[in-house]
């Protein structure tokens, strides 16, 4: 297994309510001339978990940070407008906490952030992952 320190929490960047799946973003990624998904977990309006690309492999969903991370990331982000919003449902919430949570447990987790606490210039996930979560790293995120 690689080394893995980091977990990064993205939205989809699609429109609150709407449903999208794997296969969905699978394809988006694929346009993109990607090998696959770029996500390692994908968390549905329904609270329900999703793998994505297999943990063991390298993703690509963060510049320059997908070596030693882990993309975790919920469907919505935006408003009907396209722009961001925190959209989570509370299955949702709920389900990417828990997700949040054992994974923290399961590796050696130093640094767990959104998106844009790496890329200031993007809103994903849409909410402050960082300080949401800072709880379930011992002595807060890095
Ligand atoms: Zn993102």
């Amino acid at each position: 297994m690689r080394p893995i320190h980091t977990l990064v929490v993205h939205c989809t960047a699609t429109p609150e309510n709407r449903p999208h799946t794997v296969e969905d973003i699978r394809r988006w990624h694929k346009q993109q001339g990607w090998s696959d998904i770029g996500y390692h977990y994908v968390i549905y309006l329904d609270g329900t978990v999703h793998a994505g690309r297999p943990v063991n492999q390298i993703g690509a969903h963060v510049a320059g940070k997908n070596s030693g991370s882990i993309g975790v990331v919920y469907v919505g982000g935006c408003d009907t407008n396209m722009k961001p919003k925190d959209t989570r449902t509370p299955a949702q919430k709920t389900a990417l906490r828990q997700l949040l949570s054992d994974l923290v447990n399961k590796y050696d987790i130093k640094t767990l952030v959104g998106h844009r606490d790496f890329d200031p210039k993007k809103a994903c996930p849409s909410f402050d992952a960082k300080r949401e979560y800072a709880d379930l790293i011992k002595g807060g995120s890095k």
